[in-house]
């Protein structure tokens, strides 16, 4: 399914309007995966688990137990957990959403804010895909990142009104950032850039919009993340080989990711020097024991969940607990050997890299009061100009839509928006608008309404004067 697709299916979900598209970005062709599920979730069903809850209960009960002994027995096991990553877990612990709740999230989450807080997020700055800003809000904690960006127009809406990092949230596609050159000093992506397709094309945009000498920070999957999964491992250990390559595609469809394609150091350090960047530092995270930990929990969730992430819904106290508990006494440990471990294994499951625009021309970027006049158009380079509901390019015409105040400027979103017009008309768009939207329309219709009651009131009241004066014309 092409972005313009994904957009248009989120535009009539936002508009509460009827569209049947497939829900899904591309078609990975897992259809015996999902039979196979079908069948799983079927048997589990008459085990005693009985649910889903009930099978998590299971993991719970025995997973933590079996990982905590072989932790008590490993001689590294007393290792100094840094202050960093206790602190890092209390934020965990309070933020809501799914973080705290995921035992592949939680890991994930400590590990990248442990590489990304190094990295001085300097004004102006810009997030590639910061999806509903959750992520951002826990890693970037006390910084200020002027732009937030993501090409999914409901996940920009959720991080509008959740978000506490970002100044402007504005709809951008990374493979074609709508900012002129030069623009940013610093640009953050992250596991962001492991969801498009085409990764070179949107570090060559980042590389456009970087000033010289600014720095940028991405984190991506690394090539070992999918020999790190351990089910497919499992399966293909009882000899079911096709399941296993099955269930990598389904955990990438379901993490919304355009292609199962992973990068390597080697292609990072060769394609950053081509486009034009210095200082390039690369490390792996998330070494092999903490990836295979971690996905063991996620990937059994996502084989009987509905829905990723599942448990991070679930408002059970005692699962809560465990989770914590399981999080602090076996993550902790392993979280903070994981840069040596890392390092000295030479693998990870993500790569965290970092590099400087170099310099060689003078800049003279500045944050501007008004951000529309730093940006232009992502099909023609064109100049923007600001409408009633839209953004339109003076050059080429295309119109981007505003949404809940923010900007859209990717040409799929215009695309999807011209669409959901061309079918609906004006009258039935506002059907999911937002309360605010909803009180101005309200405040503007009880305006009209109430001139028009004073005016009949008015006519009315004449009726007397008309009267009194008639009879007085008669005589009366
Ligand atoms: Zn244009």
């Amino acid at each position: 399914m092409s972005l313009k697709d994904y957009n248009l299916n989120e535009l009539c979900n936002y508009y509460n309007i009827e569209c049947s598209l497939p829900n899904q970005r591309i078609d990975y062709g897992i259809e015996r995966f999902y039979k196979f599920r079908q069948e799983f979730l079927k048997l589990l069903k008459n085990t005693h688990y009985g649910s889903l809850k009930g099978f998590l209960q299971f993991q719970f009960d025995i997973l933590p137990s079996l990982i905590k002994a072989a932790n008590r027995i490993d001689a590294n096991y007393d290792r100094k957990v840094p202050e960093e990553m206790r602190y890092a877990l209390e934020i965990l612990k309070e933020s809501k959403g799914f973080i705290p709740l995921n035992l592949m999230r939680i890991p994930l989450e400590l590990l990248h804010y442990h590489y990304f807080k190094k990295i001085p997020c300097k004004e102006p700055s810009l997030e590639v895909g910061c999806g509903n800003g959750i992520v951002s809000n826990y890693i970037f904690k006390g910084n200020r990142i002027t732009v937030g960006s993501d090409p999914s127009i409901l996940s920009m809406i959720d991080a509008k009104r959740d978000g506490k990092v970002h100044r402007h949230y504005i709809g951008i596609d990374g493979n074609a950032i709508p900012f002129s050159d030069a623009v940013f000093n610093t640009l953050i992506a992250v596991h962001s850039i492991d969801h498009v397709s085409d990764r070179k094309q949107v570090l060559s945009e980042m590389s456009r919009v970087l000033q010289p000498g600014g720095w940028m920070a991405i984190s991506d999957l690394s090539e070992y993340s999918v020999s790190f999964l351990p089910l497919p491992g499992i399966l293909q250990n009882i000899g079911y080989s096709d399941l296993g390559d099955d269930f990598i595609k389904y955990y990438f469809h379901n993490g919304g990711l355009d292609t199962i394609e992973t990068k390597s150091p080697d292609w990072y350090s060769k394609t950053l020097t081509e486009l034009g960047f210095e200082d390039i530092k690369i490390s792996y995270f998330m070494s092999e024991r903490l990836a295979r930990i971690s996905f063991l929990f996620f990937s059994f969730e996502l084989l009987a969940a509905e829905r990723s992430f599942a448990l991070a819904y679930t408002n059970d106290r005692y699962l809560k607990k465990q989770i914590h508990s399981f999080a602090e006494e076996v993550y902790l440990p392993l979280i903070a050997e994981d840069p040596n471990i890392c390092s000295k294994e030479n693998k990870g499951f993500n790569l965290f890299v970092q590099a400087r625009k170099k310099v060689n021309t003078r800049s003279n970027s500045y944050l501007e009061e008004n951000i529309l006049k730093l940006m232009n158009c992502p099909l023609c380079k064109g100049l923007l100009s600001i409408e009633k509901d839209y953004i339109s390019c003076i050059k080429c015409a295309e119109k981007y839509p505003i949404i809940e105040d923010i900007y859209f400027i990717t040409p799929s979103a215009a695309e999807a928006y011209r669409y959901i017009l061309e079918q609906v008309g004006n009258k039935k768009i506002y059907k999911k608008m937002s309360l605010k939207k909803r009180i101005l329309m309200f405040l503007l219709n009880s305006k009209v309404l109430s001139i028009f009651i004073y005016k009949i009131i008015s006519f009315i009241e004449t009726f007397p004067i008309l009267r009194k004066n008639i009879s007085k014309f008669y005589g009366g």
